[in-house]
């Protein structure tokens, strides 16, 4: 049988999976070969910035070198979701800009107008209706704010608390008060559009308020017979209050501290982050962490101690993916940073709590095959195995392994690459092609032998492995089994 396996620094990396936000700073061949060696697992494109062809060039390149590599990089396209904007305003250059100062009056107004000294224009329309008297009005996330003194029909009339320039197409919030028009803009159309024609593996809905946003966007993706996998940012007090619903309807979710820190007094990040990584431990639902964690490494080839804790405390928390946003877009450092990343989750994994995770795991709904996985996982530490083998043509035996978070490795062996990808969030699992089995008997040998030339295990060690049986049918798993390795040949 051919070998099949994994570069060595695959082997090597942390179980907890990072997720790089490309831009201008990485879009080279040579950069991404960087990323995907410091351990990028998942690409992430910012659709809110960049033209869409730089994106699909972005995309195209992932796929390449991530092929070329021989590792599974999955593409997260990240959607700019029902935003409020500001209308077009004069720019430096006309000498005609219009700079907010502390303390006077502005009017603000639904429409595609052009700003003026007095009046700023938002669309799409339905801000106005939506912010009372005595909201705080942000823009250009917080970098301007206005308080709201007068609520009227057309308009809303506010005081600027923090002054500065208004510049055209600029985001416009109410924090606490989120926007009641419809998510899918046309902006998040298109991007959706985009998201689809590309065949991403994953996308992220910003700015979601409620299940019933994921399930807009999953309509939209099934009418062009498209199914990937959506990652729920929480970033919206609403998507607080209605985390467990919207959770229940994602195949994972993201705890956006960036937008979350300014719609939610900044002081409740920490414990919202806690909250939303259990939550979707016990359901068992993947979740990465984002936002600033090594933010001083955009312009500096080392972290501040605070980030470099903030990261190893995500993964204490119980995160299966931690994030690097502007590090890697447009920073100084990208490889550095996410070489960082990798250091420290490697160092925090070994005090991780991982039988309080799963015991998280056991209290969310049980099936099957979540019993079957967890019955992997204790008797990987009974018989003292050193690696599970799970046997996949879906990727779905797989993650309900990574949910238990087993101390060893698990090897997931699968006839179809594109489970790698959707695998690429999972926390723990290492992805193998290989051919798929004619037999039971063979899928042992098979798995065997890939587990002995990752060199992460030995002869007359053991190996623990969960198949689903009939082999090649999508579905449950039912089986578990101890090999002693190597698994013997009694065909031949
Ligand atoms: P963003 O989302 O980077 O698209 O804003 C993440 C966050 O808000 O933290
Ligand atoms: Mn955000």
């Amino acid at each position: 049988m051919p070998s099949y396996t994994a570069p060595d620094y695959v082997l090597k990396r942390p179980r907890t999976r990072i997720v790089c936000t490309l831009g201008p700073a990485t879009a080279s061949d040579e950069m991404i070969d960087d990323l995907i060696q410091a351990g990028m697992s998942v690409a992430r494109l910012n659709l809110s910035h960049g033209s869409p062809e730089d994106h699909t060039e972005a995309i195209a390149r992932v796929r390449e070198r991530s092929e070329r590599a021989g590792v599974a990089v999955a593409v997260l396209a990240d959607l700019p979701g029902p935003k409020h904007r500001l209308g077009s305003a004069p720019d430096a250059d006309s000498g005609a800009e219009i700079v907010l100062e502390v303390g006077q009056r502005y009017m603000l107004r639904d429409g595609n107008g052009t700003s003026t000294n007095e009046v700023g224009y938002v669309h799409p329309p339905g801000f106005v209706s939506s912010t009372p008297a005595g909201a705080d009005v942000l823009i250009a996330d917080g970098a301007i704010r206005l308080s709201v003194k007068q609520a009227r029909q057309n308009e809303i009339e506010c005081e600027v608390t923090v002054g500065g320039p208004i510049q055209s197409d600029k985001a416009v919030s109410a924090p606490g008060h989120a926007s009641r028009i419809s998510y899918l803009t046309e902006e998040t159309g298109e991007a959706l559009a985009m998201a689809a024609s590309q065949h991403v593996d994953y996308v992220g809905i910003s700015y979601i308020r409620s299940a019933a946003d994921v399930r807009l966007v999953r309509d939209f993706f099934a009418a062009r017979d498209f199914h990937p996998e959506l990652i729920a940012k929480i970033e919206l007090a609403e998507s607080m209050d209605n985390l467990n619903a919207i959770i229940d309807a994602s195949d994972g979710v993201m705890v956006a501290r960036g937008d979350l820190g300014v719609e939610l007094p900044i002081a409740l990040v920490p414990g919202s982050q806690k909250t939303i990584i259990r939550r979707a431990n016990e359901v068992g639902k993947v979740v990465i962490t984002a936002t600033q964690m090594l933010e001083s490494m955009i312009n500096a080839p080392t972290p501040t101690r605070a980030e470099v804790t903030d990261v190893a405390n995500a993964i204490l928390d119980g995160t299966d993916a931690i994030m690097l946003s502007a590090e890697t877009s447009v920073g100084q450092y990208p490889a550095v940073a996410t070489a960082v990343m990798a250091e420290v989750a490697l160092e925090a994994e070994k005090t991780l709590n991982r039988r309080e995770i799963a015991d998280r795991r056991r209290t969310g709904i049980q099936g099957l095959d979540s019993a079957i996985a967890d019955a992997a996982v204790s008797t990987a530490v009974s018989v003292d195995a050193k690696v599970i083998l799970a046997f996949t043509e879906s990727g779905s035996t797989a993650g309900r392994v990574a949910g238990f978070r087993p101390g060893v490795p698990i090897i997931v062996i699968t006839p179809d690459s594109a489970v790698g990808r959707g695998l690429a969030l999972r926390w723990g699992v290492m992805v193998i092609t290989a051919p798929r089995p004619r037999s039971i008997d063979e899928m042992f040998r098979q798995g065997s032998q890939i587990a002995l030339d990752s060199g992460l295990v030995k002869e007359k060690e053991r190996a623990v492995a969960v198949i689903g049986v009939p082999i090649g049918v999508h579905g449950s798993t039912n089986l578990l089994r101890v090999i002693d390795l190597p698994e013997p040949n009694l065909e031949s």
